[in-house]
């Protein structure tokens, strides 16, 4: 079924006396538990796109309908608790807070959400068993991006938004973690949408969005993604 809509959606950017339109009539729908990458060159606008969804900034007009819910219309205290609730981010650069162990990072959401967490399950469940005590600086780069998947779905979200989750690793661990992701849309249920330059991650989607210019350009069904392994 349905899990988000974008209906006409724009996005203005004041500067000064000019006015940049980043998101230009953007319509489409993500299914739950579909693994979507959001393509499209440098300013394109999908930061833009991931901020709309993620409720960390307000369209301009359009409706963004998520979960039968019409988040276009949320005022800055529904739109914190509708993140807590429905939003999992991943960050390219893993925003790991440098003095809690790994365990601590992933926990820290239960302050935030209101959700019992066990972290060392959540944990094991990205091949971190073990892992649980280290400091972010003891951990390897693709160690540390899957902590912060680990801390993305242990609130279990209805959502992952990934902004370049293996743009800072190298080639085998950006699959290892591209594998994990696909996995987690595949068994799990759990829609993630990620936003890349990089079309090879295309392969692996269910769903392909092109942007550019803050347009859609062309939204493809993939019937046979590529399993990454
Ligand atoms: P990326 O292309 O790696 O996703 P960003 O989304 O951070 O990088 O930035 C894309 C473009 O948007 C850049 O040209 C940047 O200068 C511009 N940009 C981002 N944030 C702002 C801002 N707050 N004000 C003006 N321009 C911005
Ligand atoms: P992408 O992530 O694809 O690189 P962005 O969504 O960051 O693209 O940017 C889309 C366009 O909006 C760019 O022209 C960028 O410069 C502009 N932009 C992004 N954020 C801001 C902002 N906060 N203020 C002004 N312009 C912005």
């Amino acid at each position: 079924s349905t899990l988000i809509e974008f209906k006409d959606v724009v996005k203005e950017y004041k500067s000064g006396d000019h006015i940049l339109r980043a998101m230009d009539n953007v319509n489409f729908t993500i299914d739950e538990g579909e693994f979507v990458v959001i393509l499209g060159p440098s300013g394109a606008g999908k930061s833009t796109l991931l901020n709309l969804l993620g409720g960390l900034d307000s369209a301009t007009s359009g409706q963004i309908v998520v979960n039968g819910e019409h988040v276009e219309n949320f005022n800055d205290n529904e739109l914190t608790k509708y993140r807590a609730k429905n939003v999992g981010f991943i960050f390219q650069f893993y925003n790991l807070i440098p003095n809690l162990t790994a365990i601590e990072n992933v926990e820290l959401m239960k302050d935030i959400v209101d959700v019992n967490i066990d972290g060392k399950a959540v944990l094991n469940s990205v091949g971190l068993a073990g892992h649980a005590n280290q400091f972010p600086a003891q951990l390897s780069g693709g160690e540390q991006q899957r902590v912060s998947i680990a801390r993305a779905v242990a609130k279990q979200p209805a959502m992952l938004l990934c902004d370049e989750p293996t743009g800072a690793l190298d080639s085998n661990t950006g699959v290892l973690i591209l594998n994990l992701l696909q996995d987690m849309s595949n068994n799990r249920n759990t829609t993630v949408i990620i936003v890349t330059h990089n079309a090879i991650l295309a392969e692996a989607a269910d769903k392909v969005i092109r942007i550019k210019n803050g347009q859609i350009e062309d939204i493809a069904i993939n019937e046979h993604p590529k399993k990454v392994d």
